[in-house]
Protein backbone atom coordinates (compact mmCIF):
# COMPACT_ATOMS: atom_id res chain seq x y z
CA UNK A 1 0.00 0.00 0.00
CA UNK A 2 1.59 3.26 -0.86
CA UNK A 3 0.77 6.94 0.36
CA UNK A 4 1.12 9.54 -1.48
CA UNK A 5 0.35 13.30 0.26
CA UNK A 6 -2.64 14.56 -1.26
CA UNK A 7 -4.29 11.34 -2.10
CA UNK A 8 -3.98 9.11 1.11
CA UNK A 9 -2.95 5.09 1.23
CA UNK A 10 -3.94 3.58 -2.57
CA UNK A 11 -2.79 0.81 -4.46
CA UNK A 12 -3.03 -2.08 -2.13
CA UNK A 13 -1.69 -5.05 -3.95
CA UNK A 14 -0.23 -8.89 -3.17
CA UNK A 15 2.81 -9.15 -4.96
CA UNK A 16 5.72 -11.98 -5.07
CA UNK A 17 8.37 -11.19 -1.76
CA UNK A 18 10.90 -9.20 -3.74
CA UNK A 19 13.06 -6.56 -2.96
CA UNK A 20 12.40 -2.82 -2.64
CA UNK A 21 13.50 -0.97 -4.79
CA UNK A 22 14.07 2.84 -3.16
CA UNK A 23 15.44 6.11 -3.71
CA UNK A 24 18.48 6.97 -1.87
CA UNK A 25 17.40 9.72 -0.08
CA UNK A 26 13.85 8.31 1.09
CA UNK A 27 13.66 10.06 4.73
CA UNK A 28 13.43 6.26 6.10
CA UNK A 29 17.48 5.67 5.50
CA UNK A 30 18.32 9.10 7.01
CA UNK A 31 15.86 9.99 10.25
CA UNK A 32 14.62 6.32 11.16
CA UNK A 33 10.54 7.40 10.56
CA UNK A 34 9.15 3.83 10.72
CA UNK A 35 7.08 2.00 12.42
CA UNK A 36 6.20 -1.96 12.92
CA UNK A 37 3.93 -4.63 14.48
CA UNK A 38 4.96 -8.25 15.22
CA UNK A 39 2.00 -10.81 14.93
CA UNK A 40 1.02 -14.36 14.33
CA UNK A 41 -0.78 -16.73 12.59
CA UNK A 42 -1.43 -20.14 13.57
CA UNK A 43 -3.20 -23.63 13.28
CA UNK A 44 -5.54 -25.00 15.01
CA UNK A 45 -5.76 -28.82 16.25
CA UNK A 46 -8.79 -29.08 14.43
CA UNK A 47 -7.12 -27.28 11.13
CA UNK A 48 -8.72 -23.83 11.38
CA UNK A 49 -6.56 -21.11 11.01
CA UNK A 50 -6.81 -18.09 13.01
CA UNK A 51 -5.29 -14.83 14.14
CA UNK A 52 -4.21 -13.91 17.71
CA UNK A 53 -5.96 -10.07 17.94
CA UNK A 54 -4.69 -8.68 15.07
CA UNK A 55 -7.23 -5.68 15.57
CA UNK A 56 -5.04 -4.85 18.60
CA UNK A 57 -1.62 -5.00 16.66
CA UNK A 58 -3.70 -2.43 13.95
CA UNK A 59 -4.60 -0.10 16.71
CA UNK A 60 -0.80 0.14 18.00
CA UNK A 61 0.15 0.64 15.15
CA UNK A 62 -2.13 3.65 14.66
CA UNK A 63 -0.50 5.40 18.06
CA UNK A 64 3.01 4.32 16.73
CA UNK A 65 1.78 6.18 13.70
CA UNK A 66 0.61 8.95 15.67
CA UNK A 67 3.79 9.26 17.36
CA UNK A 68 5.99 9.07 14.55
CA UNK A 69 3.90 11.62 12.47
CA UNK A 70 3.19 9.04 9.81
CA UNK A 71 -0.68 8.75 8.82
CA UNK A 72 -3.07 6.99 10.02
CA UNK A 73 -4.01 3.78 8.44
CA UNK A 74 -7.55 2.26 7.62
CA UNK A 75 -7.28 -0.64 10.63
CA UNK A 76 -10.13 -2.29 9.15
CA UNK A 77 -8.92 -2.40 5.64
CA UNK A 78 -5.39 -3.50 7.08
CA UNK A 79 -7.37 -6.71 9.04
CA UNK A 80 -9.26 -7.47 5.85
CA UNK A 81 -6.12 -7.09 3.62
CA UNK A 82 -3.75 -9.09 6.08
CA UNK A 83 -6.59 -11.90 6.57
CA UNK A 84 -6.68 -12.11 2.21
CA UNK A 85 -2.44 -12.12 2.18
CA UNK A 86 -2.61 -15.21 4.66
CA UNK A 87 -5.54 -17.28 3.16
CA UNK A 88 -3.89 -16.99 -0.01
CA UNK A 89 -2.19 -20.35 0.98
CA UNK A 90 -2.79 -22.26 4.27
CA UNK A 91 0.26 -23.92 4.17
CA UNK A 92 2.52 -21.32 4.92
CA UNK A 93 1.50 -21.56 8.29
CA UNK A 94 2.73 -24.42 9.66
CA UNK A 95 0.85 -27.03 12.12
CA UNK A 96 3.43 -28.57 14.32
CA UNK A 97 3.14 -27.89 17.79
CA UNK A 98 4.77 -24.46 18.52
CA UNK A 99 5.20 -23.72 15.47
CA UNK A 100 3.12 -20.89 13.41
CA UNK A 101 3.39 -18.23 10.78
CA UNK A 102 5.23 -14.76 12.05
CA UNK A 103 3.82 -11.54 10.14
CA UNK A 104 5.46 -8.01 10.11
CA UNK A 105 3.94 -5.15 9.25
CA UNK A 106 5.69 -1.76 8.62
CA UNK A 107 5.60 1.61 7.60
CA UNK A 108 8.61 3.24 5.91
CA UNK A 109 8.68 6.80 4.99
CA UNK A 110 10.00 7.05 1.47
CA UNK A 111 10.02 10.76 -0.13
CA UNK A 112 13.50 11.64 -1.45
CA UNK A 113 14.73 14.40 0.90
CA UNK A 114 17.23 15.59 3.19
CA UNK A 115 15.43 17.87 4.90
CA UNK A 116 13.42 17.10 8.31
CA UNK A 117 10.20 16.84 8.65
CA UNK A 118 7.50 14.22 8.37
CA UNK A 119 7.82 12.49 4.47
CA UNK A 120 5.24 13.42 1.90
CA UNK A 121 5.32 9.50 1.12
CA UNK A 122 4.94 5.76 2.97
CA UNK A 123 4.85 2.45 1.88
CA UNK A 124 3.20 0.26 4.11
CA UNK A 125 4.19 -3.54 3.65
CA UNK A 126 3.05 -6.99 5.23
CA UNK A 127 6.14 -9.79 5.17
CA UNK A 128 5.45 -13.35 6.41
CA UNK A 129 7.56 -16.28 7.34
CA UNK A 130 6.85 -19.47 9.30
CA UNK A 131 8.65 -19.26 12.11
CA UNK A 132 9.42 -22.05 14.77
CA UNK A 133 9.11 -22.61 18.38
CA UNK A 134 10.67 -20.10 20.55
CA UNK A 135 12.28 -22.93 22.36
CA UNK A 136 13.79 -26.25 21.27
CA UNK A 137 12.00 -28.69 24.55
CA UNK A 138 9.08 -27.22 26.27
CA UNK A 139 9.65 -24.11 27.81
CA UNK A 140 12.52 -23.29 29.45
CA UNK A 141 13.94 -20.54 32.48
CA UNK A 142 15.71 -17.28 30.71
CA UNK A 143 18.51 -15.41 32.06
CA UNK A 144 17.98 -11.69 32.27
CA UNK A 145 20.48 -8.74 33.17
CA UNK A 146 19.79 -5.42 35.07
CA UNK A 147 20.94 -2.53 32.17
CA UNK A 148 22.70 0.07 34.56
CA UNK A 149 23.89 2.38 32.22
CA UNK A 150 22.07 2.60 29.08
CA UNK A 151 18.25 3.62 29.02
CA UNK A 152 15.79 2.48 26.37
CA UNK A 153 12.83 5.03 26.85
CA UNK A 154 12.61 8.35 28.65
CA UNK A 155 9.35 9.90 29.49
CA UNK A 156 7.97 12.05 26.31
CA UNK A 157 10.03 9.93 24.19
CA UNK A 158 9.55 7.20 21.60
CA UNK A 159 9.44 4.46 24.27
CA UNK A 160 5.45 3.20 23.55
CA UNK A 161 5.39 3.14 20.24
CA UNK A 162 7.14 -0.03 18.27
CA UNK A 163 9.35 1.88 15.84
CA UNK A 164 13.39 1.06 14.69
CA UNK A 165 14.72 3.37 16.70
CA UNK A 166 13.99 2.20 20.01
CA UNK A 167 15.43 -1.21 19.01
CA UNK A 168 18.11 0.71 17.75
CA UNK A 169 19.11 2.46 21.20
CA UNK A 170 18.56 -1.16 23.11
CA UNK A 171 21.19 -3.24 20.73
CA UNK A 172 23.97 -2.05 23.00
CA UNK A 173 22.53 -3.18 26.21
CA UNK A 174 21.60 -6.49 24.58
CA UNK A 175 25.11 -6.92 23.55
CA UNK A 176 26.65 -6.33 26.80
CA UNK A 177 23.85 -9.02 28.18
CA UNK A 178 24.97 -11.46 25.62
CA UNK A 179 28.89 -11.20 26.79
CA UNK A 180 28.21 -11.85 30.30
CA UNK A 181 26.09 -15.02 29.35
CA UNK A 182 22.10 -13.23 29.85
CA UNK A 183 19.64 -13.98 27.38
CA UNK A 184 18.13 -9.84 27.49
CA UNK A 185 18.48 -7.06 29.11
CA UNK A 186 15.56 -5.66 32.25
CA UNK A 187 15.69 -1.94 31.14
CA UNK A 188 14.83 0.17 34.38
CA UNK A 189 13.07 3.99 33.68
CA UNK A 190 15.26 6.74 32.28
CA UNK A 191 14.85 9.37 34.85
CA UNK A 192 15.42 8.13 38.31
CA UNK A 193 17.37 4.26 37.16
CA UNK A 194 15.16 2.55 39.61
CA UNK A 195 11.73 1.20 38.33
CA UNK A 196 11.04 -1.46 36.13
CA UNK A 197 9.98 -0.98 32.60
CA UNK A 198 10.08 -4.22 30.27
CA UNK A 199 12.74 -6.42 29.10
CA UNK A 200 13.83 -6.32 25.09
CA UNK A 201 11.09 -8.08 23.60
CA UNK A 202 8.96 -8.86 26.39
CA UNK A 203 6.57 -6.92 29.54
CA UNK A 204 7.45 -8.24 32.53
CA UNK A 205 5.91 -9.93 35.23
CA UNK A 206 6.34 -10.34 39.25
CA UNK A 207 4.85 -12.68 41.70
CA UNK A 208 5.51 -11.27 44.99
CA UNK A 209 3.83 -13.22 48.06
CA UNK A 210 0.69 -14.54 45.72
CA UNK A 211 0.17 -11.05 43.78
CA UNK A 212 1.33 -10.84 40.21
CA UNK A 213 2.52 -7.39 39.47
CA UNK A 214 3.81 -5.80 36.38
CA UNK A 215 4.48 -2.10 35.41
CA UNK A 216 1.83 -0.07 34.87
CA UNK A 217 1.98 1.52 31.37
CA UNK A 218 3.47 5.09 31.93
CA UNK A 219 4.29 6.06 28.15
CA UNK A 220 7.37 4.61 27.47
CA UNK A 221 6.70 1.00 27.83
CA UNK A 222 5.77 -0.96 25.06
CA UNK A 223 2.02 -2.14 25.58
CA UNK A 224 2.23 -5.76 24.73
CA UNK A 225 -0.80 -7.66 23.61
CA UNK A 226 0.63 -10.55 25.41
CA UNK A 227 0.39 -8.25 28.33
CA UNK A 228 -3.04 -7.24 28.61
CA UNK A 229 -4.03 -11.03 27.31
CA UNK A 230 -2.20 -12.45 30.84
CA UNK A 231 -3.43 -9.71 32.87
CA UNK A 232 -6.83 -10.48 31.56
CA UNK A 233 -6.69 -14.31 32.72
CA UNK A 234 -4.87 -13.70 35.62
CA UNK A 235 -8.19 -11.56 36.27
CA UNK A 236 -10.50 -14.12 34.87
CA UNK A 237 -8.97 -17.10 37.23
CA UNK A 238 -8.61 -14.68 40.32
CA UNK A 239 -5.56 -14.49 41.06
CA UNK A 240 -4.37 -10.86 42.41
CA UNK A 241 -2.80 -8.74 40.01
CA UNK A 242 -1.28 -5.36 39.91
CA UNK A 243 -0.51 -3.21 37.45
CA UNK A 244 1.78 -0.34 39.68
CA UNK A 245 4.98 1.35 39.72
CA UNK A 246 7.76 -1.32 40.97
CA UNK A 247 11.21 -0.43 41.90
CA UNK A 248 14.11 -3.17 41.29
CA UNK A 249 14.51 -2.71 44.82
CA UNK A 250 11.46 -4.04 46.34
CA UNK A 251 12.09 -7.23 43.83
CA UNK A 252 15.34 -7.32 45.70
CA UNK A 253 14.27 -7.39 48.79
CA UNK A 254 11.36 -9.53 48.15
CA UNK A 255 14.34 -12.22 46.90
CA UNK A 256 16.00 -11.43 49.97
CA UNK A 257 13.02 -12.24 51.88
CA UNK A 258 12.13 -15.09 50.05
CA UNK A 259 8.85 -13.78 48.89
CA UNK A 260 9.63 -13.37 45.18
CA UNK A 261 7.99 -16.35 43.89
CA UNK A 262 7.84 -16.07 39.96
CA UNK A 263 9.79 -13.86 37.01
CA UNK A 264 8.34 -14.09 33.58
CA UNK A 265 8.04 -12.21 30.65
CA UNK A 266 5.43 -11.94 28.18
CA UNK A 267 5.36 -11.35 23.98
CA UNK A 268 4.34 -12.81 21.16
CA UNK A 269 7.44 -14.48 20.12
CA UNK A 270 8.49 -14.95 23.82
CA UNK A 271 5.24 -16.16 24.53
CA UNK A 272 5.40 -16.91 28.41
CA UNK A 273 8.95 -16.92 29.41
CA UNK A 274 9.98 -17.61 32.83
CA UNK A 275 12.76 -16.22 34.30
CA UNK A 276 14.95 -18.39 36.48
CA UNK A 277 17.52 -15.83 37.01
CA UNK A 278 18.39 -11.89 36.81
CA UNK A 279 21.38 -10.33 38.04
CA UNK A 280 21.57 -6.66 39.10
CA UNK A 281 24.21 -5.00 40.13
CA UNK A 282 26.76 -7.84 41.47
CA UNK A 283 24.17 -9.79 42.75
CA UNK A 284 22.60 -12.89 40.93
CA UNK A 285 19.44 -14.03 42.17
CA UNK A 286 18.19 -17.36 41.36
CA UNK A 287 14.06 -17.57 41.00
CA UNK A 288 12.10 -20.59 42.20
CA UNK A 289 15.59 -22.61 42.02
CA UNK A 290 15.40 -21.44 38.10
CA UNK A 291 12.46 -23.31 37.11
CA UNK A 292 8.85 -22.62 35.78
CA UNK A 293 6.14 -21.36 38.28
CA UNK A 294 2.78 -22.62 38.65
CA UNK A 295 1.25 -19.31 37.24
CA UNK A 296 3.57 -18.76 34.52
CA UNK A 297 3.29 -22.45 33.43
CA UNK A 298 -0.84 -21.93 33.90
CA UNK A 299 -0.68 -18.73 31.78
CA UNK A 300 1.40 -20.36 29.09
CA UNK A 301 -0.83 -23.62 28.87
CA UNK A 302 -3.64 -20.97 28.68
CA UNK A 303 -2.05 -19.10 25.79
CA UNK A 304 -0.61 -21.42 23.31
CA UNK A 305 -4.22 -23.78 24.47
CA UNK A 306 -6.72 -20.58 23.27
CA UNK A 307 -3.69 -20.01 19.99
CA UNK A 308 -3.97 -23.91 19.11
CA UNK A 309 -7.86 -24.56 19.50
CA UNK A 310 -7.54 -26.80 22.70
CA UNK A 311 -9.04 -24.25 24.92
CA UNK A 312 -12.27 -22.45 24.22
CA UNK A 313 -11.78 -18.57 23.58
CA UNK A 314 -13.81 -17.07 25.92
CA UNK A 315 -12.22 -13.64 25.55
CA UNK A 316 -13.27 -12.82 21.82
CA UNK A 317 -9.73 -12.99 20.97
CA UNK A 318 -9.07 -15.43 17.91
CA UNK A 319 -10.07 -14.12 14.90
CA UNK A 320 -10.88 -16.98 12.05
CA UNK A 321 -9.80 -16.77 8.57
N1 LIG B 1 8.15 -5.00 24.73
C1 LIG B 1 8.90 -4.87 23.62
C2 LIG B 1 9.98 -3.87 23.60
C3 LIG B 1 8.64 -5.68 22.48
O1 LIG B 1 9.37 -5.57 21.36
C4 LIG B 1 7.58 -6.63 22.56
C5 LIG B 1 7.30 -7.52 21.37
N2 LIG B 1 6.41 -6.90 20.47
C6 LIG B 1 6.82 -6.71 23.74
C7 LIG B 1 7.14 -5.88 24.80
C8 LIG B 1 5.65 -7.65 23.85
O2 LIG B 1 4.56 -7.17 23.08
P1 LIG B 1 3.50 -8.17 22.44
O3 LIG B 1 2.94 -8.97 23.57
O4 LIG B 1 2.47 -7.29 21.82
O5 LIG B 1 4.23 -9.01 21.46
Amino acid sequence: LDYTEGIGWHDGRIVPYQPLSLDPSAMIFHYGQSVFEGLKAYVTVNNEALLFRADRNFKRLNNSNARLCIPEIDEQYALEALKQLVSIDREWIPSAPGTSLYIRPFIIATEPNLGVHPSKNYQFIIIMSPSGSYYKEGINPVKIMVEEQFVRAVKGGTGEAKTGGNYASALKGQQIADKEGYSQTLWLDGKENKYVEEVGSMNIFFKINGTVITPALNGSILPGITRDSMIQVLKSKQIPVEERRISIDEVVEAAHQGTLEEVFGTGTAAVISPVGELKYLDEKIIINNGEIGEVSQMLYDTLTGIQNGKIEDTFGWTIRL
